[in-house]
């Protein structure tokens, strides 16, 4: 049994992930618009009719922006929480009948998927990670996250295969052109991951089942593939953790599909 991801795109400005079973598959956000979704998805030979659910993390436009068009010409069904369902501005334009709210931390059952949500730290009303499981294999989804709580910590150190953020410098933000409270938003509990934080944070969880690291949700203005590569490169060296054998890192591209990456055989 293999599970496949490829991220759609990754970043400020839209985020959509794509996970398949080789027969079905779910998309996590859809912060780009539908066009670019049904588009991206052919360039991986992947039809929009295989697609059972999209679900959401939270309301923030860059993981919303392409729901209301993708539901309503594809009758895709919608998959939440209540609280996040609550927070979404187009939800009146959007059938309740496409709308599923799913709880936190249980099981939800999906085209041979087991998918678990959690929650993460962040400045919406709320916001999920994901758990998503295929046979024995397993995928981690956090981004938009200001730290790594005990129950986020939990799932993404079960993950072959983990989504982490990595979304700021801290130099390049703090000496960059944002206003000062927007830069403290950023960096606060409720903002998001800096490239340092998930690299110490992964330098102390890398274990024989994690086959890939996918940085994600990098800043356009705060962070470059480069800068997020080489701090948690060099953070694994300085801690003496030797990769060689180890996971391979990908940085998730902005604004085009990745690699589509299979685990499992
Ligand atoms: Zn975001
Ligand atoms: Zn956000």
């Amino acid at each position: 049994m293999s599970l496949n991801f490829c991220s759609l795109s990754s970043g400020s400005s839209g985020n959509c992930y794509y996970i398949g079973n080789g027969f079905q598959g779910i998309l996590i956000d859809a912060g780009i618009s539908a066009t670019s979704i049904r588009r991206f998805l052919g360039s991986i030979n992947v039809s929009l009719q295989t697609i059972m659910a999209v679900f959401i993390s939270h309301n923030h436009s860059d993981h919303i922006k392409g729901l209301e068009v993708l539901i309503r010409k594809n009758h895709i069904p919608v998959f939440t929480t209540e609280n996040i369902w609550k927070s979404i501005s187009p939800r009146n334009r959007i059938s309740s009948d496409c709308v599923r709210e799913i709880p936190l931390e249980q099981i939800v059952h999906l085209a041979g998927f087991d998918i678990e949500v959690f929650k993460v730290s962040h400045d919406a009303p709320e916001t999920i990670g994901f758990h998503i499981s295929f046979g024995d294999k397993k995928i981690t989804i956090a981004t938009d996250l200001g730290y790594i709580c005990q129950t986020s910590a939990k799932y993404i150190k079960e993950a072959n295969l983990l989504v982490i953020e990595s979304n700021y410098d801290e130099e390049l933000l703090t000496n960059g052109g944002y206003p000062e409270f927007l830069k403290a938003r950023i960096k606060s509990d409720k903002g998001h991951l800096a490239n340092h934080q998930s690299s110490e944070f992964l330098a102390g969880i890398i274990n024989e089942g994690l086959s890939h690291i996918c940085l994600a949700h990098l800043s356009k203005n705060n962070n470059t593939p480069e800068h997020a590569l080489a701090t948690l490169e060099n953070t694994l060296r300085v801690k003496g953790i030797i990769t060689e054998n180890g996971p391979k890192i990908v940085v998730l591209k902005r604004n085009v599909p990745s690699e589509m990456i299979t685990i499992g055989n």
